[in-house]
């Protein structure tokens, strides 16, 4: 085995991209000291004005990555973006609603158009009712409709029951609520969840349980028995589910998107959220919403307005055009999106990384343990400095960094000719093993 070439991920650590120290603090640090509200020297902002709940999380990994990308001329397949743009009817409704008098605010919560149309899509994909007027509240990307859901029912020492591996956000969006995140962790290689954990992460402080389904890191999508479990503790417990769906209609062999709100007597308890950026590849237009009950609606709407007073007009009047898209788009963004999906995990697979199929969304983590790397920080920045890729290390995803010390995870929302090029670029770590 030969040693790989370690200086300049090691340098990094005193890279100019990252304040000195914080590599290692990264490594030793975790999501959890941050809740208890440990001040982290390593991501510290030091200037006395800075609030403590500015210092309770570092800046996001994964937009980092983007930055560093850039800065090396890399393939970025770090941050959840396409390379490739909305579909043309999107763009030109979006045209049009600039030239026609949708240029000033609109209803705080949502244009009425997109709300209605949310409601129609919420009833025939989702199988959810959803009263347009009561239970809709339209907001800059997911990002803010979760954020908004977290600062509506969360209180300082409240518990937040979320599956791990979990999208980074998530972490930041319980410190900033204040939030106590129980992790409950799927298993690799299937991502599976113990029963016996699960309801054992439910306790008499938990308030809320975040489930992202079709998952971004792992490519899981939830079963219906995994939702039935999750809707009886939560009946059990009287705790609210919300539910991250953005990938809701990427999925792949067969499976099945559910919607929690769907399942029982959930919706009365469950927050949906969604939007536009991965359906319709428009990340940058920042619109979601969330499907709530009445009262949950209305305290998200308070906190929505006052953070936003609202997502970009002319644009939710484009989303509601997108939103009436025949089922061909669909089927189609599915079958694009899985012929990506074989091309490129194939791929990793023959240079050596071990990863299982994501049955949705479009990541993969990848086991890198076959080649001799200390951890995943320094494995990122081989690739991204060395062969020019971009993925984002897998402790980014743990609350204890060093459970995810062996994964990378890549995203393969890119024109195939991206994605062979990433590809071609890992080729040396063949050599590695
Ligand atoms: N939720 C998950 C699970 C994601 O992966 C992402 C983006 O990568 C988002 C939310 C952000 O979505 P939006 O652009 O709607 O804010």
């Amino acid at each position: 085995m030969r040693e790989p070439a370690w200086p300049d991920a090691v340098r990094h650590r005193n890279h100019t991209f990252f304040p000195s120290g914080r590599f290692a603090t990264r490594s030793k640090g975790s999501m959890e000291d941050t809740q208890s509200q440990r001040s982290e020297p390593g991501f510290r902002i030091n200037d006395p004005h800075i609030s403590e709940r500015a210092q309770r999380f570092p800046e996001s990994v994964i937009r980092e990555m983007t930055r560093i990308a850039a800065a090396h001329g890399a393939v970025n397949l770090s941050q959840g973006y396409p390379d490739f743009d909305p579909p043309r009817e999107l763009v030109e409704a979006a045209k049009l609603a600039l030239e026609n008098g949708y240029n000033q605010y609109s209803t705080t919560w949502g244009a009425p158009e997109l709300r209605h149309a949310i409601a129609r899509k919420a009833k025939t994909f989702n199988g959810i009712d959803a009263d347009p007027e009561a239970n809709l509240v339209v907001t800059c990307g997911s990002t803010e409709a979760m954020m908004a859901a977290m600062l509506s029912l969360v209180n300082p020492g409240d518990e937040v029951v979320v599956f791990e591996p979990f999208y980074e956000n998530y972490g930041p969006d319980a410190a900033m609520s204040g939030a106590t995140p129980r992790y409950v962790r799927m298993e690799w290689p299937g991502w599976s969840i113990d029963e016996e954990t699960l309801k054992a992460a439910f306790t008499p402080k938990t308030k809320a349980v975040i489930v992202n389904t079709p998952n971004n890191p792992t490519g899981k999508v939830f079963s219906s028995d995994e939702l039935r479990l999750i809707a009886d503790l939560c009946s059990d417990h009287d705790v609210v589910a919300v539910t991250d769906e953005i990938y809701e209609h990427i999925v792949y062999d067969g499976a099945r998107h559910v919607s929690l709100a769907a399942v029982g007597d959930m919706a009365g308890r469950t927050i949906t959220i969604s939007g536009l950026s991965k359906t319709y590849s428009a990340t940058g237009w920042r619109v979601g919403w969330a499907i709530a009950p009445k009262t949950l609606a209305d305290a998200m709407r308070r906190i929505h307005d006052f953070l936003t007073v609202g997502a970009p007009h002319p644009l939710q009047i484009a989303a509601a055009v997108a939103l009436e898209f025949p089922e061909t788009y669909y089927a189609n963004l599915a079958r694009t999106y899985r012929a990506k999906r074989d091309r490129f995990v194939k791929g990793l697979r023959s240079v050596g990384f071990e990863c299982g199929d994501p049955r949705g969304a479009y990541y993969v983590m990848a086991d890198f343990s076959r080649f001799p790397f200390e951890d995943d920080w320094a494995f990122a920045m081989y690739l991204v400095e060395r062969l020019g890729v971009a993925t984002v290390p897998g402790s980014s995803f743990y609350g204890r960094p060093e459970d995810g010390a062996r994964y990378v995870r890549f995203m393969f929302s890119k024109k195939d000719e991206t994605l062979e090029e990433a590809l071609r670029r890992l080729e040396p770590l063949r050599e590695l093993q």
